[in-house]
């Protein structure tokens, strides 16, 4: 089954706003057995869409848009398509209904503006989807002779829920078994070079993976994506589980997990198994890493509290670190970022203290301390460990690297 896409609004055009509708709805519709043939982006125009739309149509049968399904004057998805399928738009109770329940469920003040009254207009024999993630229904228009249009907002949450919870499903009952699908598994490596990757991966015997195999290295690390090209989903599924699997005994330790697996997930879950509690103690990363800890849901389990330590004298007074310490080594240092995971864990008193302290540039560097300097220690219990790092990239992306860097040392502490 072949399908085209095409996503709708001018910022997409302008380049103010990223497509990324269409890479999710492309490596979704591919997983699923469906062909994407060719993508196009149109601007919010009403003789725009309706020949984007129509073109699409009569090469696959199948269209699938997002975008233009809002309440304003720019949101015209709706009226263009029905206007190319000649279908009168006909207001829908039901979903005005929602929609006025919803602006009281969210204690938006007065009433349901008028604007948002086109939301609950529908094509005439059109099947509605409904959006459990926002305002505006999708809409599924077919015409007698098969051929669909599926109408998906563009917000890009909302898209993706509508997607799993009412459009894959009803594109799964048409393929039927014989499908061949596209899909992917990414193995989530962290702390060793692309090249060192590389090295080992050069080492398996020819023929070892039976998959192609791409690099992509980034602040987390080097993910390695794995993908199963038009094959049965069962034998996808089979290839990709075993190439996996080598992958993850070659790259041992530095595998933290798969796909979108994030490694403030995998820490908590750690933590959470061992009943361990974290402090931290962060400076040159002024909270990033309890950012990400406490962005995992049911991290009040394992997340105490933190310090941002940015200045000497915070050091000094909340951590306890030694004034003598500090002019003697200097902030960023070994002895600081020990004395800054133990005097967390006392002051917080838990297993786990976290001290990190670097320099993030782009000024401050010096030849014995350059741009990317940071140095992380992490006390499980008394058992203190501690690393140097000297992180490439920008101050976000050293930032970053800092604490993935101690996410990773807290995961080893704990799993070797
Ligand atoms: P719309 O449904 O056209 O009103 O879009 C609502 C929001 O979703 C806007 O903030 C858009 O910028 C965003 N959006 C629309 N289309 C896309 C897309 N293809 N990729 C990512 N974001 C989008
Ligand atoms: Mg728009």
């Amino acid at each position: 089954m072949r399908v085209e896409l095409v996503t709708i609004g001018n910022e997409l055009l302008l380049g103010l706003t990223t497509d990324t509708n269409a890479s999710h709805l492309a490596r979704e519709l591919a997983s699923a057995g469906l062909e994407v043939v060719r993508h196009a982006t149109v601007g919010d125009d009403d003789a725009a869409i309706a020949a984007a739309v129509g073109e699409a149509i009569a090469r696959t049968g199948l269209v699938i848009t997002t975008g233009g399904l809002g309440p304003t004057d720019d949101d015209v998805t709706r009226t263009a398509v029905a206007g190319y399928f000649g279908r009168p738009l006909g207001l829908d109770d039901a979903i005005l209904g929602a929609l006025h329940d919803r602006w009281r469920r969210f204690g938006r003040p007065g009433e349901l503006p008028a604007s948002n009254r086109v939301q609950a207009l529908v094509p005439e024999g059109a099947v509605i989807l409904e959006n459990r993630y926002g305002s505006a229904p999708g809409l599924w228009i077919e015409d007698e002779a098969g051929r669909v249009a599926v109408l998906l907002p563009g917000v890009p949450r909302e898209m993706r829920g509508l997607l799993a919870d009412e459009v894959l499903p009803r594109l799964r009952a048409r393929l039927g078994a014989a499908v061949r699908v596209v899909r992917s598994h990414v193995v989530r490596t962290t702390d060793i070079a692309e090249s060192a990757v590389a090295d080992r991966i050069a080492s398996l015997a020819p023929g070892t993976l039976a998959l192609p195999l791409a690099y992509l290295p980034g602040p987390d690390g080097v993910d390695l994506r794995l993908t199963a090209p038009a094959m049965p989903p069962a034998e996808a599924d089979a290839l990709l589980a075993r190439d996996a699997a080598v992958l993850r005994d070659l790259l041992h330790p530095h595998v933290y997990g798969a796909d979108d697996d994030d490694l403030a997930a995998v820490v908590n879950a750690l933590c959470r198994e061992r009943g361990l509690r974290i402090a931290t103690a962060e400076s040159c990363t002024g909270g990033l890493l309890g950012a990400r800890i406490t962005a995992i849901p049911g991290s009040s389990d394992v997340m105490e509290g933190g310090v941002v330590a940015y200045q000497d004298r915070v050091k000094q007074g909340w951590l306890h670190v030694r004034a003598e310490t500090l002019r003697e080594h200097g902030a960023v240092s070994e002895p600081v970022a020990r004395a800054m995971a133990s005097g967390a864990r006392q002051r917080f008193d838990t297993a786990v203290g976290v001290g990190i302290t670097g320099v993030a540039g782009p000024g401050g560097g010096t030849p014995k301390k350059p741009v990317g300097t940071v140095w992380v220690a992490v006390d499980v219990s008394g058992a203190m460990q501690v690393r140097r790092w000297i992180f490439g990239g920008d101050r976000a992306e050293i930032r970053w690297r800092a604490t993935q860097g101690a996410l990773e040392m807290i995961r080893r502490a704990l799993t070797f």
